[in-house]
């Protein structure tokens, strides 16, 4: 194996120009404003474009996506009615975070054909799509697993493999899923690998079906001025009242708070609604409906807090998030390095709050060390809720029934709300367009207004439901 670990700002800010990407890909990059590479793109495209097995580990919300994406895209024949490429993933919404990406990026391409697979859908639409015939399928491997058994899934023509969020997906114990599809894959592929984090299940699984990867490893160190993290002591009986605190007195318009159990998870979430704070959480016993609404209105600005365990909370892509919490701390420095990098992103700056109990000393310290940091200890005692306005969201989250199945697009939604109901364009944020549902954020001062004006008017020429979530 060829091991190559960067520092991430050796591969920084080079121009996607310097690759052999077609006019219409580099043009679409340029409209979706990907003016340079960000380091694990730079690291890994040029491997993965020479064709290539690769093993990338890069951390959350690096553009691991783009880097496999634009790989398989570029070998792509758009005229070939066959499955070229396969993506695996963890979760139903990390697969359809891919998808949207790979839409995007394929968007100067003509017709390709993207589905995903995953559990929890029909199988027998999945079935139908896939005899209409599809380039690119991006699932999960069960239910890729139950396509192949059933001989619905025909991958002859298969010559890219990724394996996206692999760390996860071993944690989640799909490893001998996995290797079930990569055995029946043809033998002449290309297999991609993309990793968060390298625990040694990764190398033990890549050998198995993997060919001569190269391996990129950006070791990427948060720079401790975009993150500003402080630790609060707090003893365990005020431990979930804290975190009002904090929120009231930073005031962050999204925040994650990472508990170590569920039963945290649900004990703090009820804590904050008696505060009066617009809080969600995500499980595992939840519905796909109930996860999307709740990824959806968190994305969207119109929740302020989402309460997660690591498990529930690995691979989301959630920009701006100005802080972490973490209502407890992590036996596993690596684990709070992760948890702490979703904040502080780009130019942004983040905070990392932590509240740590006496019994939280080693951890601290564990931390401390690997980050090479000195704590710079709080006290709760200085937290003054200056703006004692409560803490509410900019934004409220309308459901309009009606999706994709519906032709329903973004388009019609924002044409809608700023023509014929007159609302300015800063008025509406993001619109989500599901199979069933529409989401549109709306700001907070029109929202009552907007589910009226919106029930009594059309949308695509049709009439329909809207409520406010
Ligand atoms: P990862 O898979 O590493 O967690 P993603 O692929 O989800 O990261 O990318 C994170 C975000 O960065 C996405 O919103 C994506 O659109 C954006 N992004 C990816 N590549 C670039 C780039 N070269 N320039 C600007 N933004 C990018
Ligand atoms: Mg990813």
């Amino acid at each position: 194996m060829t091991n190559t670990t960067l520092p991430a700002a050796s591969a920084a800010g080079r121009s996607f120009n310097e690759l052999p990407l077609s006019p219409g890909m580099q043009s679409t990059l340029q409209q979706l404003g990907y003016l340079s590479m960000t380091p694990i793109q730079a690291a890994s495209l040029p491997i993965a474009l020479a064709g290539h097995d690769l093993i990338a580990q890069a951390k959350t919300g690096s553009g691991k996506t783009a880097a496999f994406a634009l790989a398989l895209l570029t070998r792509l024949n758009p005229r070939r009615f066959a499955v070229q490429a396969m993506v695996l993933c963890p979760t139903r919404e990390l697969a359809d975070q891919v998808t949207q990406e790979i839409r995007r990026l394929a968007r100067s391409a003509d017709n390709i054909k993207i589905l995903t697979l995953c559990g929890g859908s029909i199988m027998r639409t999945q079935t139908t799509s896939l005899e209409h015939g599809a380039h690119i399928v991006v699932g999960t491997p069960g239910r890729i697993m139950d396509h192949m058994e059933r001989g619905t899934l025909n991958l002859e023509a298969l010559n890219t493999l990724v394996l996206d969020e692999a760390d996860r997906m071993l944690d989640m114990g799909f490893v001998d899923d996995i290797a079930y599809v990569a055995k029946r894959c043809p033998t002449d592929r290309q297999t991609l690998l993309f990793s968060a984090t390298y625990p040694s299940g990764i190398e033990r699984l890549a050998r198995q079906f993997m060919r001569d990867p190269r391996e990129v490893k950006l070791t990427e160190r948060h720079e401790e001025t975009k993150i500003r993290q402080r630790f609060y002591k707090v003893d365990d009986e005020h431990r979930l009242q804290a975190v009002g605190l904090l929120l009231k007195h930073y005031r962050p318009v999204s925040t994650l708070a990472f508990c170590n159990t569920k039963q945290q998870c649900r004990s703090l979430l009820e804590v904050l609604h008696a505060q009066g704070i617009k809080a969600l959480t995500l499980n595992g016993d939840m519905e796909q409906r109930e996860r999307d609404q709740v990824l959806i209105q968190f994305a969207n600005r119109s929740c302020s807090v989402l309460v997660a365990t690591d498990v529930a909370a690995r691979g989301l892509d959630i920009a701006q998030l100005e802080a972490v919490i973490n209502v407890d701390v992590t036996p596993d420095p690596e684990v709070h390095i992760h948890r702490i990098g979703r904040t502080g992103r780009a130019d942004e700056n983040g905070w990392a709050l932590n509240l740590c109990g006496p019994t939280d000393r080693n951890r601290i310290i564990g931390i401390a060390q690997m980050m090479r940091i000195e704590p710079e200890w709080h006290e709760l005692g200085e937290l003054k809720d200056e703006d004692s306005s409560p803490l509410v969201p900019p934004m409220v989250t309308l459901q309009i029934l009606g999706g994709r199945k519906e032709k329903i697009r973004a388009g019609d939604v924002l044409g809608a709300l700023t023509g014929e109901l007159g609302y300015a364009r800063e008025q509406v944020g993001k619109i989500t367009v599901t199979d069933q549902s529409t989401y549109v954020a709306v700001a907070r001062n029109i929202a009552v207004d907007a589910v009226r004006k919106l029930s009594a008017g059309k949308v695509k020429g049709k009439t329909v439901k809207v409520r406010a979530l």
